[in-house]
This record gives structure tokens, sequence and C-alpha cells, in this order.
């Protein structure tokens, strides 16, 4: 496995590997929900690259940019046990070489502005623009992203298709603890209360999911009445979309996703709904 940090070195190591290419973009502080995007791409691609990089453009200016969890030392040994090709921890002037943001930058549209994009306005603008840059760095054949995070997966599918980016995007199911809690690199700033308290997300969800035969607004109140039950867990939204996160379909494939704060922590969390 190489390991490289500069533009120049990663243009060097890409151009020796076989195609398809498989890429992995992170943040880092990888766990077994990385694991199962890295272990899909090693599985469908001649090649694996993993980029791991915290993109200062994507966090609000109240968000957790300075305290997020950096591991480094290890997420390259997890890398290596998978086997990965190539990780491109690049520093932010390699990413940003004008300053540490871009002036033009990739606007999400509609579905940029709902859910996480009210919450954290500017956030998928900075996800998609970093995203788009690698894709554009990397030239990959497929590049994989997570349901944990579907908006972000959703907004990802529509600029590759939208704007022509070449490769196509692949979306991995959500890791989870035993516990039903979905694994992120935000879990570490839980408490042992917190922990507990957290798993009323995945216990809404599942509720809400089970509701399903009785329709979109019992697969809601379900949902919410579990949510209400646990103190401790501020909601952002629970919400009941289709599956492209536009109006709730009477029947088919639909999303049920909740955002909320436990404690000064706040987590994300979806699942699939049949109505
Ligand atoms: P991050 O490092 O948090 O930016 O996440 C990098 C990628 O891993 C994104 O595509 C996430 O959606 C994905 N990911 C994070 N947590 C999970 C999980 N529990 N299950 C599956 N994918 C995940």
């Amino acid at each position: 496995m190489k390991v490289v940090r500069s533009r120049a070195d990663f243009f060097a190591a890409r151009a020796a590997l076989p195609s398809p290419v498989g890429l992995v973009p992170t943040m880092g502080a990888l766990h077994a929900g990385h694991e199962g995007l890295l272990q899909a791409a090693r599985a469908e691609c001649a090649s694996v690259i993993s980029t791991n990089f915290v993109n200062p453009m994507q966090f609000g200016p109240n968000e957790d940019l300075a305290r997020y969890p950096r591991t480094l030392e290890a997420d390259l040994a997890v890398c290596e046990r998978i086997g990965v090709d190539l990780v491109w921890a690049p520093d932010v002037a390699d990413v940003y070489p004008h300053g540490g943001s871009t002036q033009v930058r990739v606007e999400p549209g509609p579905v940029g502005d709902v859910l996480e994009g009210e919450i954290r306005p500017g956030h998928f603008g900075g996800v998609l623009t970093v995203v788009a840059k690698f894709l554009n760095l990397v030239r990959p054949g497929r590049a994989y992203f997570g349901e944990k995070d579907y908006q972000q997966l959703t907004l990802i599918r529509m600029m590759a298709d939208d704007l022509d980016l070449g490769s196509a995007i692949v979306g991995v199911p959500t890791v989870r603890e035993p516990d039903g809690l979905a694994l992120s690199s935000r879990n570490v700033y839980l408490s042992p209360d917190e922990r507990r308290h957290a798993l009323a997300l995945s216990r809404a969800l599942f509720a809400g999911q089970a509701a399903a035969r009785d329709g979109a607004i019992a697969v809601i109140t379900t949902a919410t009445a579990e949510l209400a039950a646990v103190p401790g867990v501020q909601v952002d939204y629970l919400d009941l979309r289709n599956a492209d996160l536009g109006e709730i379909p009477e029947h088919g494939q639909a999303r049920l996703l909740v955002a909320a704060r436990v404690g000064r922590t706040r987590l994300i969390d979806n699942v699939a709904v049949q109505l």
C-alpha cells in the first residue's frame, strides 16, 4: 500500500494503478462503516484508492472542525488490512491551492435545502464541491458512499448525473453496532449515558419501519413516540420522504430520516421504508 500527501505524489502513484479504480472518500477516523465501503470497492475494482481528508469547507463556523477525531496511523492500518492500494491524505493546501476554499462551488439545488441543509446552511455546497474535486483529481470508474449519510449520497448521485462527472456512484448499506446504533466517527464524543440515549434514533427508525403496513402517518407517529420516550435527545427533524427525498409517496419505497442532538453531539440516521 502506498501513502502519499502531495498532489504531485498522488498523480504519480495514481498513474501506475490498473483500471477500474474504486474511490472511497473519507474524513478519516475509520470504523467498520468505512470498512464496508473499502471492502465493497476491493471486491469490485482492480485498484482501490481512499482519500483521508477532513474538509474544512463543509463545516459551519460553530461546528466541530477543530475537535473532529484525527487518527491517521490507525486509519492506515485499517486500509492496509483491507488491501487498499493507495491512500491519499492531503493537506488543506493540496486540495485548495488557492486558499482554504474555492470561489466557484457546486450549488446543491432544492434537495440541498431541506433536512440537513436547513440546519447546516452551506454544508452540502462544501461536500459536493470537495467530492467533485476528488472525482476530477482521481477519475475513478466507481466511487463508494454510505447510505448512513443518505441525503449526501442522494445529492452526490444527482451531481454526478447532472454534471456528467463520469464515475458510477455506488451506495453501501449502513453498518450498525449490534444494538442498532449506526457507526459514526462522532460516536466517540458520547458519554456512556449519552451512548444509551443515542439508541433512541435507531429504535425510532426501526419502529417506524415496522409500522409501514399501516401507512405513512403510522410510520411517523410510531417513530415520534419512540424518540419522545427518551430524555436527553433533542430532535432536529424526523421526516418521511420518497427515495429521492421528494414528497412522500402513497405506496412504494420511502426513506425515514432522523437527526438529533444527544448532549453536544449531533447524530443522523435513516432507514428504507416500504409503504
Ligand atoms: P466520513 O468519514 O464520515 O465523511 O464518511 C465517509 C464515508 O463513509 C461516507 O460515504 C459515509 O456515508 C460512510 N459511512 C460513515 N458511516 C457509515 C456507516 N455506519 N455505514 C456505512 N457507511 C458509512
